[in-house]
């Protein structure tokens, strides 16, 4: 008798044994989540792969479900790259191009803290000082010789001013990141996709360098290197196969499992822009966005949470974030009663209000927390001590963020 072929598709009992025996395992291994991703667009493989993720979390993770209270400081948006989805990035001299100062870093600093808000998000484009010549020669004339130096100044700034900041600013080499270290409570760069077929010609990245993934993964070590805890992401729908998108998660947990610094993965589904080349493209689909998140949480296993941006979720209403909240996820990102989400400017935050009442609605409890996450904070190794001790003073004894700095805080627009 012959042996089922490894391509062969399995039946939908081998894929709830293989879904139950992750949930026991903490894990589910290569060969089968490859063949399970390939399946998801079945709606009883995507029912029972779902079920097992919601009990992989609930055991592995709890009833709880965090949300980071943040202002989004988008220091620069000048950017070199020209991702073909992306809205954000702008020339020197395009309507809305803007490098924030340090005083009104200070400024929203100050404000969001009044307002309650603990993480500082630090998001930019990825080295304008490479591609302009007017904002190389501005950098200069305020003292700094890249965009990394300014940034490390500006962290500084919203540190003074009791924030805690969380940075994404592309790619930066260990050097950078071992200046910003000692001002940032987590950093982070969305890993995105293992995709090089995208650095193509037509693909999403072609105009793009920063996106080589072989770059991207080297930072993501050398951040795992300087013991940073780290936040990543796979975006879908951006022209990546199933198994290309197993591959990103893989190579994810294979980080997670190397340094132990990835404390979160993020499920962001593309969602076209006008006035971008994919325009045109559709937006993933609800059930391929919930298979996704449950695969990775089964792919990922305890230590990394899969968070699932909350305003992406809810654009069309609650549906698709009530069976995130059934599939896995635990965490809803940076929510910000102040700033918009200058990422994707359509899509509203949620109030915290109601992503609270959604989430006890499917038995489960929202809980604050800062820009790193409470198994994180309990490692000193992964701080600056000065760091650590800023960010323990704003936690609570089981390391979510502390409620009295939450007072007052208006629920605005969160
Ligand atoms: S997605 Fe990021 S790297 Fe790509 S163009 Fe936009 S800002 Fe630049």
């Amino acid at each position: 008798m012959n042996s089922p072929s490894a391509d062969a598709p399995l039946s939908l009992r081998e894929i709830e044994a293989i879904a139950r025996t992750a949930v026991d395992d903490g894990r589910m291994e290569r060969a089968a989540a490859a063949r399970i991703g390939r399946r998801l667009g079945d709606p009883a493989v995507l029912g029972a792969v779902a079920e097992a993720a919601h009990e992989a979390k609930l055991r592995w993770r709890g009833a709880i479900v965090t949300v980071s209270r943040n202002v989004f400081l988008p220091l620069t948006n000048l950017c070199r790259d020209r991702c073909t989805y992306c809205t954000f990035a702008k020339s020197p001299g395009d309507p809305g191009a803007k490098t924030y100062t340090l005083g009104e870093v200070r400024e929203i600093s100050r404000a969001a803290r009044s307002a309650g808000c603990i993480e500082a998000l630090f998001c930019l484009g990825d080295k304008p000082e490479l591609a302009f010549a007017s904002y190389r020669e501005w950098l200069a004339a305020q003292g700094y010789p890249s965009t990394a130096a300014y940034l490390v100044e500006a962290c500084r700034v919203a540190v003074s001013e009791g924030m805690l900041p969380h940075t994404n600013a592309g790619l930066l080499t260990q050097e950078q990141m071992a200046a910003l270290r000692p001002w940032n409570a987590s950093m982070g760069l969305m890993l995105e996709t293992t995709s090089e077929r995208l650095m193509a010609k037509g693909g999403a990245h072609h105009a793009a360098p920063d996106k080589q993934p072989s770059l991207r993964l080297r930072m993501h070590h050398e951040a795992g290197e300087l013991r940073i805890p780290f936040t990543t992401g796979m975006l879908l729908g951006i022209g990546e196969t199933a198994d290309e998108r197993v591959d990103t998660l893989f190579a994810i947990r294979a980080l997670a499992d190397h340094y132990g610094h990835v404390q979160e993965a993020i499920l962001q589904p593309f969602h076209p822009k006008a006035d971008t080349k994919m325009r045109d493209r559709a937006t993933p689909v609800e059930d391929d966005v919930v298979g996704w998140v449950a695969l990775a949480r089964l792919v990922l296993g305890p230590g990394v949470s899969v968070q699932a941006p909350p305003n992406l979720a809810t654009l069309t209403g609650d549906r698709l974030l009530d069976r995130l909240l059934r599939a896995g996820a635990d965490d809803f990102g940076g929510v910000s009663p102040l700033s918009i989400d200058f990422i994707n400017p359509e899509a509203p935050w949620p109030k915290l209000d109601a992503l609270r009442r959604r989430t006890e609605a499917a038995g489960q409890m929202l809980r604050e927390r800062l820009p790193v996450y409470p198994e994180q904070l309990a490692r000193s190794e992964l701080f600056d001590p000065a760091m650590r001790e800023r960010c323990l003073a704003l936690a609570d004894a089981d390391g979510y963020a502390r409620a009295r700095e939450r007072a007052g805080a208006s629920e605005v627009a969160a």
